[in-house]
Protein backbone atom coordinates (compact mmCIF):
# COMPACT_ATOMS: atom_id res chain seq x y z
CA UNK A 1 0.00 0.00 0.00
CA UNK A 2 0.92 3.84 -0.55
CA UNK A 3 2.65 5.64 1.95
CA UNK A 4 1.56 9.44 1.11
CA UNK A 5 -0.94 10.11 -1.73
CA UNK A 6 -0.88 13.68 -3.74
CA UNK A 7 -4.34 14.75 -4.26
CA UNK A 8 -4.23 16.87 -7.43
CA UNK A 9 -7.43 18.92 -6.77
CA UNK A 10 -9.69 20.84 -4.72
CA UNK A 11 -12.75 21.30 -3.24
CA UNK A 12 -15.30 18.26 -2.49
CA UNK A 13 -13.78 16.00 -4.56
CA UNK A 14 -10.10 16.64 -2.37
CA UNK A 15 -11.79 16.30 0.92
CA UNK A 16 -13.80 13.15 -0.34
CA UNK A 17 -10.17 11.28 -1.17
CA UNK A 18 -8.50 12.82 1.97
CA UNK A 19 -11.35 10.74 4.08
CA UNK A 20 -10.47 7.17 1.90
CA UNK A 21 -6.85 7.78 2.50
CA UNK A 22 -7.20 8.75 6.34
CA UNK A 23 -9.37 5.26 6.30
CA UNK A 24 -6.66 3.49 4.78
CA UNK A 25 -3.46 5.07 7.10
CA UNK A 26 -1.91 6.81 4.32
CA UNK A 27 -0.51 10.22 4.88
CA UNK A 28 -2.09 13.29 2.50
CA UNK A 29 -0.36 16.09 0.62
CA UNK A 30 -2.99 18.55 -1.17
CA UNK A 31 -2.12 21.11 -3.21
CA UNK A 32 -3.38 24.43 -3.93
CA UNK A 33 -3.11 28.09 -5.91
CA UNK A 34 -2.93 31.06 -3.89
CA UNK A 35 -6.29 31.34 -3.89
CA UNK A 36 -6.99 28.44 -2.14
CA UNK A 37 -4.86 28.67 0.62
CA UNK A 38 -7.65 28.72 3.16
CA UNK A 39 -9.50 25.90 1.55
CA UNK A 40 -10.80 23.38 3.92
CA UNK A 41 -8.94 20.77 1.85
CA UNK A 42 -5.58 22.35 3.02
CA UNK A 43 -6.25 23.10 6.18
CA UNK A 44 -7.76 18.97 6.94
CA UNK A 45 -4.59 17.53 4.97
CA UNK A 46 -1.16 16.19 6.63
CA UNK A 47 0.73 18.30 4.40
CA UNK A 48 0.50 21.30 1.68
CA UNK A 49 2.09 22.43 -1.33
CA UNK A 50 1.24 25.96 -3.14
CA UNK A 51 1.58 24.86 -6.38
CA UNK A 52 0.91 28.33 -8.22
CA UNK A 53 -1.44 31.20 -8.93
CA UNK A 54 -5.31 30.99 -9.27
CA UNK A 55 -5.33 30.13 -13.09
CA UNK A 56 -5.66 26.27 -13.45
CA UNK A 57 -3.02 26.34 -16.28
CA UNK A 58 -0.41 27.82 -13.09
CA UNK A 59 -1.75 25.51 -10.93
CA UNK A 60 -3.88 22.73 -10.85
CA UNK A 61 -3.14 21.86 -14.71
CA UNK A 62 0.36 22.38 -14.02
CA UNK A 63 1.96 19.13 -14.28
CA UNK A 64 5.80 20.07 -13.98
CA UNK A 65 4.89 21.92 -10.59
CA UNK A 66 2.65 18.92 -9.62
CA UNK A 67 5.63 16.71 -9.84
CA UNK A 68 7.81 19.15 -8.50
CA UNK A 69 5.33 18.92 -5.30
CA UNK A 70 5.37 15.04 -5.30
CA UNK A 71 9.24 15.03 -5.31
CA UNK A 72 9.76 17.89 -2.23
CA UNK A 73 7.47 15.69 -0.03
CA UNK A 74 7.84 12.00 -1.22
CA UNK A 75 4.77 10.89 -2.61
CA UNK A 76 4.44 7.74 -4.13
CA UNK A 77 0.89 8.32 -5.90
CA UNK A 78 -1.52 10.51 -7.08
CA UNK A 79 -5.04 10.79 -6.64
CA UNK A 80 -6.18 13.32 -9.43
CA UNK A 81 -9.83 13.24 -9.12
CA UNK A 82 -12.26 14.60 -11.56
CA UNK A 83 -11.57 17.32 -13.95
CA UNK A 84 -8.31 19.07 -14.10
CA UNK A 85 -5.53 16.27 -14.95
CA UNK A 86 -7.82 13.47 -14.58
CA UNK A 87 -8.01 12.06 -18.24
CA UNK A 88 -4.66 13.49 -19.21
CA UNK A 89 -2.95 10.81 -20.42
CA UNK A 90 0.44 12.23 -20.68
CA UNK A 91 -0.03 13.30 -16.98
CA UNK A 92 -0.49 9.28 -16.12
CA UNK A 93 2.91 8.31 -18.60
CA UNK A 94 5.03 10.67 -16.91
CA UNK A 95 3.90 9.67 -13.26
CA UNK A 96 4.86 6.45 -14.08
CA UNK A 97 7.76 7.37 -15.97
CA UNK A 98 8.56 9.25 -12.32
CA UNK A 99 7.67 5.73 -10.74
CA UNK A 100 5.02 7.94 -8.92
CA UNK A 101 1.38 5.57 -9.49
CA UNK A 102 -1.55 7.52 -11.29
CA UNK A 103 -4.46 5.88 -9.60
CA UNK A 104 -6.35 5.42 -12.49
CA UNK A 105 -6.48 3.44 -15.64
CA UNK A 106 -3.53 2.79 -17.83
CA UNK A 107 -2.23 6.02 -19.93
CA UNK A 108 -3.36 3.88 -23.15
CA UNK A 109 -6.99 3.25 -22.00
CA UNK A 110 -7.22 7.29 -20.78
CA UNK A 111 -5.99 8.13 -24.29
CA UNK A 112 -8.34 5.71 -26.17
CA UNK A 113 -11.94 6.75 -24.47
CA UNK A 114 -10.30 10.66 -24.89
CA UNK A 115 -10.66 10.29 -28.34
CA UNK A 116 -14.31 9.89 -28.98
CA UNK A 117 -14.25 8.79 -32.12
CA UNK A 118 -11.74 5.75 -31.18
CA UNK A 119 -14.42 5.41 -28.18
CA UNK A 120 -16.95 4.73 -30.33
CA UNK A 121 -15.48 2.25 -32.33
CA UNK A 122 -13.97 0.41 -29.22
CA UNK A 123 -17.16 0.15 -27.94
CA UNK A 124 -18.30 -1.44 -31.28
CA UNK A 125 -15.78 -4.18 -31.46
CA UNK A 126 -17.02 -4.87 -27.50
CA UNK A 127 -20.73 -5.19 -28.80
CA UNK A 128 -21.46 -2.09 -26.56
CA UNK A 129 -24.70 -0.56 -28.76
CA UNK A 130 -23.77 2.85 -29.87
CA UNK A 131 -25.42 5.67 -31.30
CA UNK A 132 -25.99 5.86 -35.13
CA UNK A 133 -23.45 8.20 -36.90
CA UNK A 134 -20.64 9.04 -39.03
CA UNK A 135 -17.95 6.28 -39.13
CA UNK A 136 -15.26 8.52 -37.73
CA UNK A 137 -13.93 12.39 -38.30
CA UNK A 138 -16.27 14.07 -40.90
CA UNK A 139 -13.79 16.31 -43.41
CA UNK A 140 -16.21 18.43 -45.77
CA UNK A 141 -19.35 19.85 -45.74
CA UNK A 142 -20.76 17.90 -48.30
CA UNK A 143 -20.13 14.62 -46.70
CA UNK A 144 -21.58 15.64 -43.38
CA UNK A 145 -24.54 16.84 -45.44
CA UNK A 146 -24.74 13.03 -47.15
CA UNK A 147 -24.79 11.59 -43.99
CA UNK A 148 -27.35 13.33 -42.50
CA UNK A 149 -29.49 13.02 -45.66
CA UNK A 150 -29.09 9.10 -45.16
CA UNK A 151 -29.93 9.27 -41.51
CA UNK A 152 -32.47 11.54 -41.13
CA UNK A 153 -32.65 14.89 -39.67
CA UNK A 154 -32.12 16.63 -36.74
CA UNK A 155 -28.05 15.28 -36.86
CA UNK A 156 -25.77 16.38 -33.85
CA UNK A 157 -22.28 17.57 -34.83
CA UNK A 158 -19.65 16.54 -32.16
CA UNK A 159 -16.63 17.10 -31.12
CA UNK A 160 -13.76 14.49 -31.47
CA UNK A 161 -12.06 15.64 -28.61
CA UNK A 162 -15.69 16.95 -26.37
CA UNK A 163 -16.04 17.30 -22.81
CA UNK A 164 -17.98 18.90 -20.51
CA UNK A 165 -21.07 19.69 -23.22
CA UNK A 166 -19.39 22.04 -25.21
CA UNK A 167 -18.34 21.67 -29.06
CA UNK A 168 -21.90 20.56 -29.64
CA UNK A 169 -24.56 21.64 -32.23
CA UNK A 170 -27.76 20.10 -33.44
CA UNK A 171 -28.66 20.87 -36.94
CA UNK A 172 -32.48 20.71 -37.70
CA UNK A 173 -32.68 20.49 -41.53
CA UNK A 174 -30.48 20.92 -44.20
CA UNK A 175 -30.48 24.75 -44.07
CA UNK A 176 -28.99 24.64 -40.57
CA UNK A 177 -25.95 21.95 -41.00
CA UNK A 178 -23.92 24.68 -42.80
CA UNK A 179 -23.98 26.54 -39.85
CA UNK A 180 -23.89 24.04 -37.20
CA UNK A 181 -20.44 22.40 -38.15
CA UNK A 182 -18.54 25.67 -38.76
CA UNK A 183 -19.89 26.71 -35.15
CA UNK A 184 -19.21 23.42 -33.45
CA UNK A 185 -15.69 23.21 -35.47
CA UNK A 186 -14.48 26.74 -34.00
CA UNK A 187 -15.94 25.73 -30.46
CA UNK A 188 -13.69 22.51 -30.77
CA UNK A 189 -10.83 24.58 -31.61
CA UNK A 190 -11.25 27.24 -28.83
CA UNK A 191 -11.82 24.98 -26.36
CA UNK A 192 -9.91 21.63 -27.52
CA UNK A 193 -7.51 23.07 -29.52
CA UNK A 194 -8.66 20.45 -32.06
CA UNK A 195 -11.88 20.68 -34.96
CA UNK A 196 -12.19 17.44 -35.56
CA UNK A 197 -15.72 16.53 -35.35
CA UNK A 198 -18.11 14.05 -36.15
CA UNK A 199 -21.70 13.26 -37.05
CA UNK A 200 -24.54 11.46 -34.46
CA UNK A 201 -27.95 10.90 -35.29
CA UNK A 202 -29.79 13.36 -32.35
CA UNK A 203 -32.25 11.45 -30.04
CA UNK A 204 -35.26 13.31 -29.63
CA UNK A 205 -36.45 12.02 -25.76
CA UNK A 206 -33.78 9.90 -24.51
CA UNK A 207 -32.53 9.48 -20.71
CA UNK A 208 -29.30 9.81 -19.88
CA UNK A 209 -28.15 6.41 -18.20
CA UNK A 210 -24.37 5.57 -17.04
CA UNK A 211 -23.39 2.49 -16.09
CA UNK A 212 -20.68 2.32 -13.37
CA UNK A 213 -17.81 -0.17 -13.90
CA UNK A 214 -14.44 -1.11 -11.89
CA UNK A 215 -11.78 -3.21 -13.02
CA UNK A 216 -8.54 -4.63 -11.37
CA UNK A 217 -6.54 -4.15 -14.46
CA UNK A 218 -6.36 -7.92 -14.43
CA UNK A 219 -9.10 -8.98 -16.49
CA UNK A 220 -11.14 -9.23 -13.17
CA UNK A 221 -14.35 -6.36 -13.84
CA UNK A 222 -17.94 -6.28 -12.70
CA UNK A 223 -20.87 -3.37 -12.90
CA UNK A 224 -22.30 -1.23 -9.75
CA UNK A 225 -25.97 -0.72 -11.49
CA UNK A 226 -26.43 2.53 -13.49
CA UNK A 227 -27.07 6.25 -12.61
CA UNK A 228 -29.66 8.10 -14.23
CA UNK A 229 -28.50 11.77 -14.94
CA UNK A 230 -31.47 13.00 -17.05
CA UNK A 231 -31.97 16.17 -15.16
CA UNK A 232 -29.76 18.75 -17.18
CA UNK A 233 -28.95 21.98 -18.47
CA UNK A 234 -26.71 22.83 -21.20
CA UNK A 235 -25.75 19.43 -21.17
CA UNK A 236 -24.28 19.79 -17.76
CA UNK A 237 -26.02 17.43 -14.64
CA UNK A 238 -27.59 18.82 -12.04
CA UNK A 239 -29.03 15.63 -10.25
CA UNK A 240 -28.51 12.22 -10.36
CA UNK A 241 -30.55 9.40 -8.91
CA UNK A 242 -29.93 5.43 -9.10
CA UNK A 243 -31.90 2.96 -9.91
CA UNK A 244 -32.95 5.33 -12.41
CA UNK A 245 -37.16 5.26 -12.80
CA UNK A 246 -36.91 4.53 -16.78
CA UNK A 247 -34.82 0.57 -16.42
CA UNK A 248 -36.55 -2.43 -14.74
CA UNK A 249 -34.01 -4.99 -13.25
CA UNK A 250 -34.01 -7.17 -16.96
CA UNK A 251 -32.10 -3.69 -18.89
CA UNK A 252 -30.18 -3.14 -15.71
CA UNK A 253 -28.95 -6.76 -15.90
CA UNK A 254 -28.70 -6.75 -19.44
CA UNK A 255 -26.70 -3.38 -20.43
CA UNK A 256 -24.97 -4.32 -16.83
CA UNK A 257 -23.33 -7.34 -18.18
CA UNK A 258 -22.53 -6.44 -22.01
CA UNK A 259 -20.10 -3.22 -20.37
CA UNK A 260 -18.94 -5.78 -17.53
CA UNK A 261 -17.79 -8.47 -20.38
CA UNK A 262 -16.27 -5.43 -22.34
CA UNK A 263 -14.19 -4.03 -19.27
CA UNK A 264 -13.24 -8.01 -18.69
CA UNK A 265 -12.12 -7.86 -22.03
CA UNK A 266 -10.07 -4.93 -22.27
CA UNK A 267 -8.34 -5.39 -18.44
CA UNK A 268 -9.64 -2.09 -17.90
CA UNK A 269 -8.02 -0.79 -14.12
CA UNK A 270 -9.92 1.29 -11.63
CA UNK A 271 -13.12 3.21 -11.76
CA UNK A 272 -15.15 4.00 -15.05
CA UNK A 273 -18.64 5.21 -16.23
CA UNK A 274 -20.12 3.87 -19.47
CA UNK A 275 -22.69 6.63 -21.06
CA UNK A 276 -25.66 5.77 -23.01
CA UNK A 277 -28.86 7.79 -23.95
CA UNK A 278 -31.50 5.24 -23.27
CA UNK A 279 -34.43 5.49 -25.67
CA UNK A 280 -37.81 3.34 -26.61
CA UNK A 281 -36.03 0.43 -24.67
CA UNK A 282 -32.73 0.51 -26.23
CA UNK A 283 -29.00 1.98 -25.62
CA UNK A 284 -27.14 3.63 -27.58
CA UNK A 285 -23.48 4.43 -26.15
CA UNK A 286 -22.05 8.18 -26.40
CA UNK A 287 -18.58 8.06 -23.88
CA UNK A 288 -16.57 6.46 -21.64
CA UNK A 289 -15.51 8.38 -18.79
CA UNK A 290 -11.80 6.97 -17.58
CA UNK A 291 -12.33 8.46 -13.76
CA UNK A 292 -14.38 9.05 -11.17
CA UNK A 293 -17.53 10.80 -11.41
CA UNK A 294 -19.12 13.74 -9.24
CA UNK A 295 -22.03 11.44 -8.70
CA UNK A 296 -20.41 8.42 -7.70
CA UNK A 297 -21.71 8.65 -4.12
CA UNK A 298 -25.14 7.79 -5.47
CA UNK A 299 -23.65 4.53 -6.53
CA UNK A 300 -21.72 4.21 -2.91
CA UNK A 301 -25.20 4.84 -1.26
CA UNK A 302 -27.31 1.67 -3.21
CA UNK A 303 -23.92 -0.84 -2.90
CA UNK A 304 -22.41 0.26 0.27
CA UNK A 305 -19.13 0.12 -1.65
CA UNK A 306 -16.61 2.97 -1.06
CA UNK A 307 -15.15 3.72 -4.74
CA UNK A 308 -12.36 5.35 -3.70
CA UNK A 309 -10.82 3.07 -1.63
CA UNK A 310 -11.42 0.28 -3.80
CA UNK A 311 -9.47 3.20 -6.60
CA UNK A 312 -6.34 3.07 -4.53
CA UNK A 313 -6.60 -0.57 -2.96
CA UNK A 314 -6.69 -1.31 -6.95
CA UNK A 315 -3.90 0.99 -8.03
CA UNK A 316 -1.79 -0.45 -5.47
CA UNK A 317 -1.89 -3.48 -7.24
CA UNK A 318 -4.44 -5.33 -5.43
CA UNK A 319 -7.57 -7.51 -7.01
CA UNK A 320 -10.91 -6.60 -6.62
CA UNK A 321 -11.95 -6.97 -3.33
CA UNK A 322 -15.57 -8.08 -4.48
CA UNK A 323 -17.05 -10.33 -7.44
CA UNK A 324 -20.48 -9.12 -9.58
CA UNK A 325 -22.41 -11.74 -7.34
CA UNK A 326 -21.54 -10.07 -4.23
CA UNK A 327 -23.03 -6.81 -5.60
CA UNK A 328 -26.34 -5.96 -4.45
CA UNK A 329 -28.37 -2.37 -4.84
CA UNK A 330 -30.60 -1.50 -1.77
CA UNK A 331 -32.97 1.07 -2.02
CA UNK A 332 -32.91 4.46 -3.83
CA UNK A 333 -30.45 7.44 -3.50
CA UNK A 334 -30.91 11.04 -4.76
CA UNK A 335 -27.75 13.36 -5.43
CA UNK A 336 -28.14 17.18 -6.03
CA UNK A 337 -25.64 19.18 -7.38
CA UNK A 338 -25.42 22.79 -4.81
CA UNK A 339 -23.74 25.35 -7.03
CA UNK A 340 -22.84 28.69 -6.18
CA UNK A 341 -24.87 29.92 -8.96
CA UNK A 342 -28.40 32.24 -9.24
CA UNK A 343 -30.75 29.16 -9.55
CA UNK A 344 -32.51 30.94 -12.09
CA UNK A 345 -29.98 32.50 -14.49
CA UNK A 346 -27.39 30.48 -13.51
CA UNK A 347 -24.69 33.12 -12.81
CA UNK A 348 -21.37 32.36 -10.73
CA UNK A 349 -21.99 34.12 -7.67
CA UNK A 350 -18.39 33.75 -5.86
CA UNK A 351 -18.26 35.78 -2.75
CA UNK A 352 -18.05 34.78 1.10
CA UNK A 353 -20.33 32.31 2.99
CA UNK A 354 -21.56 34.09 6.22
CA UNK A 355 -23.83 31.41 7.39
CA UNK A 356 -23.66 27.62 6.60
CA UNK A 357 -25.95 25.06 7.99
CA UNK A 358 -26.01 21.71 6.07
CA UNK A 359 -28.99 19.13 6.88
CA UNK A 360 -28.55 15.78 9.01
CA UNK A 361 -30.47 13.03 10.18
CA UNK A 362 -31.30 9.70 8.97
CA UNK A 363 -29.89 8.98 5.53
CA UNK A 364 -28.36 12.05 4.21
CA UNK A 365 -25.10 13.16 2.89
CA UNK A 366 -23.01 16.30 2.18
CA UNK A 367 -19.76 16.59 0.68
CA UNK A 368 -18.44 19.57 0.34
CA UNK A 369 -15.52 21.70 0.85
CA UNK A 370 -16.69 25.09 1.96
CA UNK A 371 -17.61 26.10 5.63
CA UNK A 372 -18.68 29.58 6.92
CA UNK A 373 -16.77 32.03 6.20
CA UNK A 374 -15.28 30.80 3.39
CA UNK A 375 -14.59 32.70 0.31
CA UNK A 376 -15.80 31.14 -2.78
CA UNK A 377 -12.84 32.02 -5.29
CA UNK A 378 -14.37 33.28 -8.93
CA UNK A 379 -11.24 31.15 -10.66
CA UNK A 380 -13.33 27.69 -10.71
CA UNK A 381 -16.48 26.02 -11.36
CA UNK A 382 -19.13 26.68 -9.06
CA UNK A 383 -19.87 22.83 -7.34
CA UNK A 384 -19.48 23.43 -3.65
CA UNK A 385 -21.82 20.67 -2.36
CA UNK A 386 -23.33 17.91 -2.91
CA UNK A 387 -26.43 16.35 -1.37
CA UNK A 388 -27.47 12.72 -1.20
CA UNK A 389 -29.62 11.31 0.25
CA UNK A 390 -30.58 7.37 0.67
CA UNK A 391 -33.99 5.63 1.06
CA UNK A 392 -35.80 2.73 1.14
CA UNK A 393 -37.34 3.48 -1.93
CA UNK A 394 -37.87 5.87 -4.48
CA UNK A 395 -40.49 7.72 -2.11
CA UNK A 396 -38.82 7.51 0.73
CA UNK A 397 -35.81 9.02 -0.62
CA UNK A 398 -37.98 11.70 -1.79
CA UNK A 399 -39.63 12.23 1.51
CA UNK A 400 -35.78 12.85 3.20
CA UNK A 401 -34.88 14.75 0.52
CA UNK A 402 -37.36 17.10 0.76
CA UNK A 403 -36.84 17.31 4.35
CA UNK A 404 -32.96 17.94 3.93
CA UNK A 405 -33.35 20.76 1.52
CA UNK A 406 -35.48 22.73 4.07
CA UNK A 407 -33.10 22.12 6.73
CA UNK A 408 -29.90 23.40 4.00
CA UNK A 409 -29.27 27.23 5.07
CA UNK A 410 -26.24 28.70 3.21
CA UNK A 411 -26.68 32.83 3.33
CA UNK A 412 -23.80 35.46 1.87
CA UNK A 413 -24.00 33.78 -1.69
CA UNK A 414 -26.40 32.32 -4.00
CA UNK A 415 -27.00 28.80 -4.53
CA UNK A 416 -28.98 26.12 -6.26
CA UNK A 417 -31.13 24.74 -3.35
CA UNK A 418 -34.06 27.46 -4.28
CA UNK A 419 -34.13 25.34 -7.82
CA UNK A 420 -34.53 21.97 -6.16
CA UNK A 421 -36.46 22.74 -3.49
CA UNK A 422 -39.10 23.71 -6.74
CA UNK A 423 -38.12 21.02 -8.76
CA UNK A 424 -38.63 18.05 -6.29
CA UNK A 425 -42.63 18.88 -5.94
CA UNK A 426 -42.94 18.83 -9.52
CA UNK A 427 -45.04 15.89 -10.56
CA UNK A 428 -42.87 14.91 -13.55
CA UNK A 429 -39.91 14.55 -11.05
CA UNK A 430 -41.54 12.71 -8.21
CA UNK A 431 -43.17 10.31 -11.09
CA UNK A 432 -39.68 10.32 -12.05
CA UNK A 433 -41.02 11.19 -15.98
CA UNK A 434 -38.50 13.52 -17.62
CA UNK A 435 -35.60 12.64 -20.30
CA UNK A 436 -32.90 14.94 -21.04
CA UNK A 437 -34.89 17.84 -22.42
CA UNK A 438 -36.72 18.29 -19.50
CA UNK A 439 -35.58 20.94 -17.72
CA UNK A 440 -34.41 23.30 -19.68
CA UNK A 441 -38.54 23.18 -20.98
CA UNK A 442 -39.30 23.62 -17.51
CA UNK A 443 -36.86 26.19 -17.14
CA UNK A 444 -38.15 28.04 -20.46
CA UNK A 445 -41.42 27.82 -18.95
CA UNK A 446 -41.44 29.03 -15.49
P1 LIG B 1 -19.60 15.64 -23.10
O1 LIG B 1 -18.40 14.76 -23.07
O2 LIG B 1 -19.32 16.99 -23.70
O3 LIG B 1 -20.31 15.72 -21.79
P2 LIG B 1 -21.46 13.62 -24.10
O4 LIG B 1 -21.23 12.85 -25.34
O5 LIG B 1 -21.23 12.92 -22.80
O6 LIG B 1 -20.60 14.98 -24.15
O7 LIG B 1 -22.93 14.17 -24.09
C1 LIG B 1 -23.40 15.05 -23.09
C2 LIG B 1 -24.91 15.22 -23.20
O8 LIG B 1 -25.26 15.71 -24.50
C3 LIG B 1 -25.71 13.94 -23.04
O9 LIG B 1 -25.95 13.61 -21.69
C4 LIG B 1 -26.99 14.31 -23.78
O10 LIG B 1 -27.76 15.18 -22.98
C5 LIG B 1 -26.49 15.13 -24.95
N1 LIG B 1 -26.24 14.27 -26.16
C6 LIG B 1 -25.08 13.70 -26.52
N2 LIG B 1 -25.21 12.97 -27.65
C7 LIG B 1 -26.52 13.08 -28.02
C8 LIG B 1 -27.32 12.55 -29.11
N3 LIG B 1 -26.79 11.78 -30.06
N4 LIG B 1 -28.64 12.88 -29.15
C9 LIG B 1 -29.19 13.68 -28.21
N5 LIG B 1 -28.50 14.21 -27.17
C10 LIG B 1 -27.18 13.92 -27.05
Amino acid sequence: MFDKVLIANRGEIALRIQRACKELGIATVAVHSTADADAMHVRLADESVCIGSPPASDSYLNIPRLLAACEITGADAVHPGYGFLSENARFAEILEEHSITFIGPTSEHIRIMGDKIQAKETAKKLGIPVVPGSDGAVRSEAQAMKIAKEMGFPVLIKATAGGGGRGMKVAHSAADLGIALATAKSEAKAAFGNDSVYIEKYLQKPRHIEIQVFGDGKGNAVHLGERDCSLQRRHQKILEESPSPALNAEARERIGNVVANAMREIKYRGAGTVEFLYEDGEFYFIEMNTRLQVEHPVTEQITGIDLVLEQIRVASGGHLSFKQEDITFSGHAIECRINAENPRTFRPSPGQITYWHPPGGLGVRVDSGVYQGYRIPPFYDSLIGKLIVHGKNRNECLMRLRRALSEFVIDGIETTIPLFNELIRQPDITNGLYDIHWLEKYLGKS
